[in-house]
């Protein structure tokens, strides 16, 4: 596979939070001057953050490595006006940032995708994205602004660390999402186009309805900050819907109304004061710059790009099975954490995931978007301490990100690391080779209801190899968690 060139420099604006410009707030003036009134008056709304079990640097990296991927897998518009505009843009209203938010590591960056449809993602710690069709569809400047101070509250709230921390015990939680595209092959980049998730999608990209208001309310109130109109939001979101058509807009679907969506945006902007004008003027000039480019991308033209770059035909794919060599005989222990000993073939190469996940892989089974050969080993905290149910909803986390994977027997209880634990074998097609693959999953119990799984992976015409190692592997795994 060959790797895209790397971004241009330049191009990003590292905003620290520490240099923005702290404005007094009129609103506290307000209720300074009716402090011996009886008389209550409305206040904007508060927030606070929900229960998050990562630290801040924790979003960050996460984020990075995601906007890594996005930018990647879809293609920058690249042009240094726009850019700068959106920059601009997105430095006035990130200054707008209540202080209780901004947390000093975050790096906002503001980047154009030349993408047709309508839509916008921010990842935690910071990278936003705009599709350029979000910007074409904008009336005026303040209502692009809207859908940026919408997704710059959902990674000042950190929404998508702290769904991880809710999520866990559910799935297969937080930065294993992150597992789930990397075990079965992971991301292609037809999916991140199509909008459908792309590893860390799922945990990061599509909110409940309590984090949608809150995304509603905070952006509204840093608009006014900032000098936006903050009922442009709303306006924005009429446009996006109108744009849609029959069909939903991503935008849309992953940011869901939460009900009452325009009058609560309305609301609270009767609320708030709005803090001068923060309008460039130059938003005219930016959309007829971008009128007079060819246009856009559809999502679909950008998955068939993506998937020639990868050396396959389609959806199915076509390319030669990867060449690796079998498990050697002879082997090797290794310590991934202070719990666990695993014994793997000596040809097997260690790589440690930041999220606590160890893969290992002979020369050639280690592919950029996902593993083709070798066996990963985690943990998952905060399980139920039920092995069917955890193992269960761990799978289901699984084929959310991974839609071929497919059951092919029930549990077997059988021994891990010298415990009772289960083992099960999924079908999947491998999104690295396009080739129909073999996963068995294997957990048991560790203290504290936490979960120890491995997830052994090999080309389907290589299974029995495979699953042979696979089983001395969780049988001569050693445990010690007392
Ligand atoms: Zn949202």
């Amino acid at each position: 596979m060959t790797r895209p060139s790397p971004a241009p420099t330049g191009r990003r604006a590292w905003l620290s939070n520490v240099r923005r410009v702290r404005l007094i707030p009129t609103y506290l003036l307000i209720v300074a001057s009716v402090a011996f009134s009886t008389i209550a008056l409305p206040a904007q709304t508060t927030f606070k953050l929900d229960r998050n079990r990562y630290k801040l640097e924790d979003d960050v990296k996460v984020g990075q490595e995601a906007a890594t991927q996005v930018t990647k897998e879809l293609p920058l518009l690249n042009d240094a006006r726009t850019e700068e505009w959106v920059e601009e843009v997105g430095r006035v209203l990130v200054a707008a940032i209540p202080s209780e938010f901004s947390h000093p590591p975050f790096r906002y960056t503001f980047d154009v995708i030349n993408q047709k449809e309508i839509n916008a993602f921010a990842l935690p710690g910071g990278p936003m994205f705009l599709n350029r069709g979000m910007i074409e569809a904008g009336k005026t400047e303040a209502e692009v602004a809207g859908v940026m101070g919408h997704e710059i509250a959902h990674v000042a709230l950190r929404h998508g660390t702290a769904q991880a921390t809710k999520g866990e015990r559910f799935q297969l939680g937080a930065l294993l999402g992150q597992v789930a595209g990397a075990v079965v092959g992971g991301t292609a980049g037809g999916l991140i186009a199509q909008g459908s998730q792309f590893g860390l999608g799922t945990y990061f990209l599509k909110f409940g309805r309590e984090y949608e208001r809150q995304a509603d309310l905070l952006g509204a109130q840093i608009l006014a900050r900032a000098g936006y109109d903050p009922r442009q939001m709303a306006n924005m979101f009429k446009t996006i819907e109108a744009q849609g058509g029959s069909r939903q807009p991503e935008w849309m679907s992953s940011h869901p109304n939460p009900g009452n969506r325009y009058d609560a945006i309305l609301r609270e902007a009767a609320l708030l004061r709005i803090q001068g004008n923060a309008d460039s003027g130059n938003f005219d000039e930016i959309k007829s710059r971008l009128a007079k480019m060819s246009p856009a991308l559809t999502a679909e033209q950008i998955a068939k790009a993506n998937a020639s770059k990868a050396g396959t035909t389609g959806a199915t794919g076509t390319r030669a099975p990867i060449r690796v060599d079998p498990p050697s005989s002879q082997s090797r222990s290794y310590r991934p954490n202070n719990m666990i000993t695993i014994t793997v073939p000596a040809n097997w190469q260690p790589t440690n995931g930041n999220d606590g996940v160890t893969t290992y892989a002979p020369g050639g089974g280690l592919a950029e978007n996902g593993f083709t050969h070798g066996i990963q080993v985690g943990i998952l905290q905060n399980a139920t301490g039920d092995l069917q149910r955890d193992t269960e909803q761990m799978i289901q986390g699984f084929a959310k990100s991974n839609p071929r994977l497919q059951r092919q027997q029930g549990y077997r209880r059988e021994n891990v690391g010298g415990r009772t634990g289960l083992t099960t074998v999924l079908s999947n097609v491998s999104d690295a080779t396009g080739q129909a693959e073999s996963v068995t999953v294997s957990t048991t119990q560790l203290r504290g209801n936490a979960l120890l799984f491995l997830v052994g992976v090999s080309p389907q015409t290589e299974a029995s190899v495979y699953g042979n190692a696979f089983q001395r592997i969780r049988q001569g795994l050693q445990i010690s968690d007392r």
